[in-house]
Formats: structure tokens, C-alpha cells, sequence
């Protein structure tokens, strides 16, 4: 059972208690990324559960008809096992999703999946908007369609970005949340700062619309919305639930707001390291277990 001071980051331990958060934020204008919480699975079981879980959760948001994507992890539906592995459980969750009009949104794990990951997502893109669905410019941005995520702290982003700008999806922009070598990423807050506002600009001013800003700065929010004001691009704004949760049900009064709610059995190590990386958030979490 979920300890309910985990109720701040985790939605619930089912796909019903997460599409009764979503509703919640739905009815104050911000719309969902839902994950389900997994990874690095070695045994293709577990690998194949998680992409069966994924299919039905597609299907509970189309028919539930909530403003809702999904999100998931390329380790959690089988790349340890193998790119082929990956490969089909993506495929069939982007084609139920497509059916059903539904978003789907493919994390991006440590350095040494970047390749296999931004791989599959330009093809899975490029298929799925290449036909009957993409009828017109901005049917391309709601009505299902794949999304990949970049980060700032990898080097060889700003490459990947470049070859992104054409491919008919979405891009998240986040940070980076994994620690690596030096001779590939940037260190320290300043550098990736620098590299994250560099992306954005290259992103607002190349691409015709898709950015998805994945952080919690005021900075870089305010940065992208000056870049937004100057070109015209569409973006959102994605922020991770209850973190700034005030802030995004304010900034959705004026652009288009997603919170990621992750749910399921394997919450604790994703709670543990929210709590982990702000002291803010540890202290939240004390002062609940003492009831205070
Ligand atoms: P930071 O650089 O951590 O902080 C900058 C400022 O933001 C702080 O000074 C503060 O003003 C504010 N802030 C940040 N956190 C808080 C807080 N808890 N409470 C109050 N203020 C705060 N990483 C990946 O590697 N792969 C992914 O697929 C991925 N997906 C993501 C999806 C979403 C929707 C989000 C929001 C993040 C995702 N990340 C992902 C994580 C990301 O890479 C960063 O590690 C994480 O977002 C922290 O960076 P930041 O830009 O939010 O702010």
C-alpha cells in the first residue's frame, strides 16, 4: 500500500487513481502526462506488462475523454533486453494511441540510450503523421503524434536537436536528470543553464511549433515565454506533480500546462528521490510522517 505522504508526487497505485487526478487538474485547465512507474526491467515478462499497461491505459484515457497523454520509459518496455525488444512494445502502444488520438511521450534515460531512443522516435513520428492523421497543421499537435525528450546537459544535444527540427513531433526540453561523464556532458548548473536557454532559442526560432519546456525554472519559463512572444512558436509548459503545483495551475490560466503524474506499485524509489532533491521537499515529507 502507497504511504499517502507519497500522495504529493504519486498519483496512486492504479490507473483509476490516476485518471481521477487527472480529471482534477483537468478541471482547472491543466492537462496530464501519465506514467506509469517502471524501468530497467531485464526480464521480458515484466518489459512486455508494463507496454500491455500502457495500451490499456491509451485506451481508458480515449474513452474516459480526458485531456491526457502518456509517457514511458524506453528501459521499461524492454530496451536492456534489446532495440527489437523496445522497438515492438513501442510500436504497439504508438499504434493503439494513434488510434485512439491519443499523445504518447518516450523519456530519455542515461547517455548510452540516446541513439536507439531519438532512433525510433523519428521513425514512429515520421509514420505516424505521414498519412491520413496529419490533415493539418495543427491537427498535428493534438490529435495523437509521439514526443521524445532531449537534454541540456549532454553535449551532443544541440546536434540532435538540429536533426530533430524537422521530424513531426514534439520535443520535451528538460536538464538532464542523469549524472554523466564529463567528457560529454556539461557540469555544473551554469553550463547546462547556458546549453538549456541556447536550445530553447534554436528550438523557437527553427521549429514550427512542438516545444515542450520540461522544468520547474522561473527563468527558463519566463525565457520561453519572451522567445514564444518574439517568434510566434507554440509551446507548453510540463512540470512534475507536486512540484510548483500552485505555479502551474497559475501559468495554465495563460499558456498550455502539463503536469507529469506518474502512478503504480513502484513508487518508492521514484518518491524517494523527489524528496531527496530539494530540502524543501524532504522537509515536506517529515513533517507529514510526524502529522504536522
Ligand atoms: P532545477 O535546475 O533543478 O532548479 C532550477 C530552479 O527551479 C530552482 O532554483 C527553483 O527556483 C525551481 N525549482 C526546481 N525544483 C523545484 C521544487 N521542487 N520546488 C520549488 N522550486 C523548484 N529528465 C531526464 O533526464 N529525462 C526525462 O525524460 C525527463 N522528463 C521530465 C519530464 C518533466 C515534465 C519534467 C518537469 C522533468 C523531467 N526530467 C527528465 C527531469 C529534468 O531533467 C530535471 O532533472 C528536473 O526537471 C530538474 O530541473 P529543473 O529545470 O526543473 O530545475
Amino acid at each position: 500500500m502507497m504511504l499517502p505522504v507519497a500522495n504529493r508526487f504519486v498519483a496512486g497505485e492504479g490507473p483509476a487513481e490516476a485518471l481521477e487526478h487527472v480529471r482534477q487538474l483537468n478541471d482547472r485547465n491543466v492537462k496530464a502526462i501519465v506514467n506509469l512507474l517502471g524501468e530497467h526491467y531485464d526480464d521480458r515478462e515484466a518489459a512486455d506488462a508494463d507496454a500491455r499497461e500502457y495500451r490499456e491505459l491509451v485506451e481508458d484515457i480515449a474513452r474516459s475523454d480526458l485531456d491526457a497523454t502518456v509517457s514511458v520509459k524506453p528501459s521499461q518496455i524492454g530496451l536492456d533486453l534489446g532495440e527489437d525488444v523496445f522497438r515492438e512494445n513501442l510500436e504497439g502502444i504508438v499504434e493503439t494511441a494513434a488510434d485512439r488520438g491519443v499523445f504518447v511521450w518516450i523519456d530519455m534515460e542515461d547517455h548510452t540510450t540516446t541513439d536507439a531512443t531519438l532512433d525510433a522516435y523519428e521513425e514512429f513520428a515520421r509514420k505516424h503523421w505521414s498519412g491520413e492523421r496529419a490533415r493539418s497543421s495543427s491537427d498535428r499537435w493534438t490529435d495523437g503524434g509521439v514526443g521524445v525528450c532531449v537534454q541540456a546537459n549532454l553535449k551532443r544535444t544541440r546536434r540532435d536537436v538540429e536533426r530533430l527540427a524537422d521530424v513531426p513531433g514534439k520535443v520535451r526540453f528538460v536538464k538532464g536528470a542523469y549524472d554523466e561523464p564529463a567528457e560529454i556532458a556539461y557540469k555544473g548548473k551554469d553550463a547546462v543553464n547556458r546549453e538549456y536557454e541556447a536550445l530553447l532559442e534554436y528550438a523557437f526560432e527553427q521549429f514550427d511549433g512542438g516545444i515542450a519546456i520540461g522544468s520547474h525554472d522561473p527563468a527558463m519559463i519566463d525565457r520561453a515565454i519572451e522567445l514564444h512572444e518574439e517568434h510566434g512558436t507554440d509551446f507548453e509548459i510540463q512540470m512534475l506533480m507536486g512540484v510548483r503545483n500552485d505555479a502551474q495551475f497559475e501559468l495554465a490560466e495563460e499558456y498550455e500546462v502539463y503536469q507529469y503524474v506518474p502512478y503504480g506499485d513502484r513508487w518508492m524509489s521514484y518518491f524517494y528521490r523527489r524528496a531527496m532533491e530539494r530540502k524543501e521537499n524532504l522537509w515536506f515529507a517529515v513533517r507529514a510522517v510526524l502529522g504536522r
